[in-house]
């Protein structure tokens, strides 16, 4: 944890973990956590919030945490998903994992000899109901299940269809083992719960060794128990079956010192959507252009947008952890990689929407290189030149005919200064005869105005701007909200893609950056003065064709929308 942490009151896992500690509840392994994700989709800023929590307890306790690809079902999971989900646990982190990570596939043979104890010890039996009744009789809230007519099985026989099952006796979806709980159970997870069913598919890890796969709620336990996992962290949809949990580790007497699951709750984010089901419809229906689409709101696609492992570990600390509901604001996330960009992203100048100025009073073919600082602030971030010469670029929006004072850019006849350079007068602006748009303006510069101080003459403003000459051609690309709703809640996936904003990405082609940024490489982050920060695309860019995503704009565009 960083130093900023310990300002923040200690969260209620925090003062459990302290207290297990003091108590000496945790045995000879003191704290150990886990992040379990099911390697079926690439993982997302909530996943950045339980990374944040398993390995801050971990490191904070002086415990270990370990990366635990939760790999019970064959036929959602790939291999892909494995690489990304490691790769992007230890960008966050900002440093490689300590142990390689494990897989719940690899405990298949332990976790199968559990399950034979249970069914020696009487707690599970074969039900060869299909899914549809063992669905239909398991009850509701108000009313309890009805038990299943192979409930009743005997043990030895209970064995011998599971043993069958194993070597692929039976079809799939035949028959499951079930624990032997309580069909009358407040609880409906407690109503004889599957443990096992039959599934032929290829796993990821295993290949063909196994034809039958273990549920979720059967491995975790059992995998946490293994690891000598003390806290279980998770998130509140697993808090009803917490009692499950606790009842397999009692049935089969493991777990010395017991794991023990504590739930908080989940991270949702206004005008995006967290869930690996709902990323995936996104990415193969073609409507974003993969999982590192910088729209996403995965860790790959905030990466690639520009955001940094610090402003990410930022959020986190800033949202915290409890059990209530924790939907933030899109706007908190912003102010986190701003915050950060802010001193230690170099200052550059580009002009996106390019309106060309000529410098009448120039001398033809002159090029003075003038030196500007990388930052304002940090003078140990260096100077950069920048290139002055007769034809430069400005934005469009920074030229206005006449405007009323408070517009502080340029108007006919009246003077700005150019960022880290002259001041300069627009002459006249040319017009096209036809649609009498603007296309370029005459100016003269005053050679006596570099580096005078802003204060010495009274301009109307500081504009940005390019060299005509010399600047480089690029591609910005502008990113707005994924969703036109601060909710994602639909039915169903067409209502879900109704709700996705048109207008999320906008591609700015023929943008001018100053020259400096030739050498800028994939990745790296920007402030575009004036306008915002911005990263060099990591797939796109390339030296001849410069592909810029702005990561956020220099100020919260989201307040002001949502008000006018
Ligand atoms: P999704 O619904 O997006 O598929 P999941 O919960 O199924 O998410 P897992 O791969 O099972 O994803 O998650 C790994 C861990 O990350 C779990 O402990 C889970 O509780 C946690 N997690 C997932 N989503 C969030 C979230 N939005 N906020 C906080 N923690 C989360
Ligand atoms: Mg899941």
């Amino acid at each position: 944890m960083t130093p900023e942490a310990a300002t923040i009151p200690p969260h209620f896992i925090q003062q459990l973990i302290d207290s297990d500690l003091r108590a000496g509840r945790l045995g000879t392994g003191g704290v150990v956590t886990r992040f379990p994700p099911e390697p079926n989709g690439y993982l997302h800023i909530g996943h950045a919030k339980s990374i944040y929590l398993n390995f801050g307890m971990a490191a904070e306790f002086g415990g270990l945490c370990r990366l635990r690809f939760d790999d019970t079902n064959p036929l959602k999971e790939e291999t892909e998903y494995v690489a990304s989900i490691e790769s992007d646990v230890c960008w966050m982190l900002g440093q490689p994992l300590s142990e390689p990570p494990r897989f719940t596939s690899s405990y298949f043979p332990q976790i199968y000899d559990y399950a034979e104890q249970l069914i020696l010890n009487g707690k599970a039996y074969i039900c060869d109901l299909s899914n549809e009744e063992i669905r239909a009789t398991r009850g509701t809230l108000t009313e309890p299940g009805q038990e299943s007519p192979y409930r009743n099985r005997d043990i030895t026989e209970n064995l011998q269809l599971f043993r069958r099952m194993r070597a692929g006796e039976f079809a799939d979806g035949s028959r499951v083992l079930r624990a032997r709980i309580d069909m009358a159970a407040g609880n409906i997870n407690m109503r004889d719960p599957i443990l096992y069913r039959i599934r032929r598919a290829t796993h990821h890890q295993t290949g063909d060794t196994w034809c039958i796969y273990p549920t979720y709620d059967f491995s975790h336990c059992l995998a946490d128990a293994i690891e000598g996992v003390s806290h279980s962290l998770c998130t509140l949809e697993f808090e009803d079956h917490r009692p499950l949990y606790d009842w397999i580790l009692d049935q089969l007497g493991i777990g010395n010192p017991r794991p023990h699951q504590t739930e908080f709750s989940r991270l949702s984010i206004e005008y995006t959507v967290l869930s690996k089901r709902r990323l995936n419809l996104l990415v193969a229906s073609g409507r974003v252009s993969g999982w590192d689409d910088p729209r996403m709101p995965t860790i790959a696609g905030l990466r690639r947008r520009g955001y940094t492992p610090e402003a990410l570990r930022s959020f986190c600390r800033h949202i915290g952890i409890s059990r209530a509901d924790n939907h933030v604001e899109m706007g908190l996330l912003e102010h986190c990689i701003r915050d950060d960009l802010d001193h230690r992203a170099a200052r550059v100048m580009a002009v996106l929407r390019p309106l060309k100025v000529v410098i009448e009073n120039w001398p033809n073919q002159q090029v003075e290189w003038l030196t500007a600082p990388c930052h304002p602030q940090d003078p140990s971030m260096g100077s950069r030149q920048l290139p002055m010469t007769s034809e430069i670029w400005i934005e469009q929006d920074d030229f206005r005919p006449q405007a009323a004072k408070d517009f502080k850019r340029l108007i006919l006849g009246g003077e700005v200064r150019l960022r880290n350079s002259y001041i300069i007068r627009c002459q006249e602006a040319v017009t096209n005869p036809v649609s009498g748009a603007i296309t370029e303006l005459r100016c003269t510069y005053d050679p006596k105005t570099l580096g005078t101080n802003p204060t010495d003459r009274k301009v109307r403003g500081v504009i940005h701007w390019v060299s005509a000459q010399y600047g480089r051609t690029a591609e910005i690309r502008l990113y707005d909200r994924l969703l036109t709703t601060p909710g994602a809640d639909a039915d169903g996936d067409d209502a879900f893609l109704a709700l996705l904003n048109p207008d999320s990405l906008s591609v700015l082609s023929d943008c001018w950056v100053e020259p400096s940024l030739v050498d800028a490489t994939p990745e790296q982050r920007f402030q575009f003065e004036r306008v915002g920060f911005f990263c060099v695309d990591s797939r796109d860019s390339t030296p001849d064709h410069l592909v810029f995503n702005r990561t956020v704009a220099l100020r919260d565009s989201w307040t002001k929308k949502d008000s006018g």
